[in-house]
């Protein structure tokens, strides 16, 4: 029985034995793979688009309000510079020109929206003129921008640190500029001062987000406004914060991610410097916030992303379990039919062989008996049979016992089966302890030769047979050979049985002369 057990298992398969498998699994893996790919590279660009969507807006409003920033410090600095002029050339300490120019201040500062008011200190720091209806006994040496006219002689314009303002209680940005006496020296400072709450106003009505800022800073790094507004924050040194480091790095105009000193937020900052004043303007918004909306969107995509590919990879399994099973089928089918194969060789080999010598039996004889016969016939060659029976084989039966008896029986016919030696002669079992040899295209002379060299190769076996007069076991044969001329002339064959029986009819004869002979094959008929 072939071994059933060599049919593989489903579970022993492994996708490299099957290119199938293989395939299926390394094709869902694949678009498994170019799906998340997909995902990762759509999600990646509208994170990208959406922070420079957010650049683009940030910087556009820094621009807008460097523009408005600039535009209220230069209407100011225009009114200071009239206001200068004014003073040096009429001076303001005589009684009608300094009440004009009082005049003038309180129009000016009443007229001009960003102005919170307008003064004239002397040399030694007095309030000498203001837009305010008094004037009070304060004195602004202390101050930073007055310290500043003192020490430069420049002309300029000065944006100051922002200050408290010492007649109203509002914190104000200074812009000043220095007085000078005809012959240069230091005759005090006109000082125009902007409301922090101007900044706040404008700066409130921008939209940028829940935890978005928008700063106005000094050059150095002094906080003029924040928004979300804190008081405290005013006039504070910003100095090692990113708008500064970012302005020190790459210019006026810039923008960039970074995490406040402050509040610790990351924010996506915009800045720009004002192009005539010593202020920055930025704009800034919380990236948590710029990025809120891209991540729902991307986390529905990623979800529905991940659906897919959990649905991929189920079909896959299905599909890889589909070939798994066929595969198997197909094994199991294979090994049915080399089952079955192995079952007919071995059912042939039962049909066609002798059980007991192996070499072919009666049955296998008579059909290639019938077969050569007719193709003898047709052919016109002649077509030999050696008819072979062991002498005295009852009495070796009786002598040596029955199991002896076979294994003799064996020894000759592979005596007979060696002494055969063209491959179309076949060497079969006829029954009992007779044998055949069927010799196609041999003449009688020839199925002699072979008929002498089985006897001879018999006897060259040596198996000790006492009941038999050469003392070993010896055979006797019969030949007889078949032509189309000399059996009928009109080339039709004799009957395959009858030609069985000729040889026989020798056999006999053989026997009856003696035993261990040939007879037959020499011309002479039966
Ligand atoms: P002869 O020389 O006249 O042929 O004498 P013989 O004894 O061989 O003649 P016979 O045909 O009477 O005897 C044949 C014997 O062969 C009978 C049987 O016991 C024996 N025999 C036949 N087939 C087998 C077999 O398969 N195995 C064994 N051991 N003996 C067999
Ligand atoms: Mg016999
Ligand atoms: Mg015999």
């Amino acid at each position: 029985m072939p071994d059933t057990s060599a049919v593989p298992e489903i579970s022993r398969l492994t996708a490299e034995k099957r290119p199938a498998v293989r395939n299926a699994v390394l094709f869902v893996v694949a678009l498994c793979l170019l799906l998340l790919a997909i995902q990762i590279s759509d999600s990646w660009r509208a994170r990208q688009e959406r922070l420079a969507e957010v650049a683009v807006a940030t910087a556009n409003m820094s621009h807008a309000l460097a523009a408005q920033g600039e535009s209220a410090v230069r209407v100011v600095d225009t009114v200071l510079a009239g206001v200068v002029e004014r003073v040096e050339t009429d001076g303001a300490d005589r009684g009608a020109e300094r009440a004009r120019l009082q005049l003038h201040l309180k129009n000016m500062a009443a007229q001009v929206e960003e102005l919170h008011a307008l003064f004239v200190f002397g040399a030694d720091g007095r309030w000498l003129m203001t837009s305010q209806d008094r004037t009070l006994a304060y004195n602004n040496t202390d101050r930073e921008y007055f310290q500043y006219h003192l020490k430069h002689r420049d002309r300029g314009v000065h944006v100051g640190k922002p200050v408290r303002s010492r007649s109203t209680g509002d914190w104000v940005l200074p812009v000043s500029r220095r007085l000078d006496h005809p012959d240069g020296s230091f005759a005090g400072v006109a000082l125009g001062t902007i409301r922090i709450a101007y900044f706040s106003t404008l700066y409130e009505s921008f939209d940028v987000g829940r935890a978005g800022v928008v700063m106005l800073t000094l050059d150095d790094g002094t906080m003029v406004y924040r928004l979300p507004h804190s008081e405290s924050l005013i006039g504070t040194d910003v100095s090692n914060g990113p708008i500064q480091q970012m302005y020190l790095s790459q210019g006026p105009v810039g923008s960039g991610m970074r995490r406040s000193k402050i509040d610790g937020i990351e924010r996506l900052y915009s800045y720009r410097h004002l192009d005539t004043y010593p202020l920055i303007v930025a704009t800034a918004q919380s990236k948590e916030e710029i990025l809120a909306k891209w991540l729902q969107s991307m986390l529905t995509q990623a979800t529905i992303t991940f659906v897919a590919i959990l649905l991929l990879l189920g079909f896959g399994w299905r599909l890889v379990r589909q070939i798994m099973i066929r595969d198997h089928l197909q094994n199991e089918l294979v090994g049915a039919r080399e089952q079955l194969q192995e079952h007919n060789r071995a059912l042939t080999v039962l049909a066609d062989h002798d059980g007991l010598t192996g070499i072919a039996n009666r049955r296998r004889f008579e059909a290639a008996m019938t077969l050569e016969n007719a193709r003898a016939a047709r052919s016109g060659l002649p077509l030999s049979i050696v008819l072979i029976d062991v002498d005295y084989f009852k009495r070796f039966n009786d002598t040596y016992g029955h199991v002896a008896g076979d294994a003799c029986l064996r020894q000759v016919a592979a005596a007979l089966r060696d002494s055969l030696v063209r491959p179309a002669d076949l060497a079969a079992r006829y029954g009992g302890e007779e044998f055949v040899a069927l010799l196609p295209d041999t003449d009688p002379a020839g199925a002699r030769m072979v008929a002498e060299r089985i006897r001879c190769a018999v006897m060259a076996l040596q198996i000790a047979h006492a009941g038999n007069d050469a003392g070993i076991v010896t055979i006797s044969a019969g030949v007889y050979t078949s032509t189309v001329a000399s059996t009928t002339g009109e080339g039709v064959a004799i009957a395959a049985s009858s030609l069985v029986e000729r040889a026989d009819a020798l056999l006999y004869q053989a026997k009856l002369s003696g035993r261990n002979q040939v007879c037959g094959g020499d011309g002479t008929a039966a």
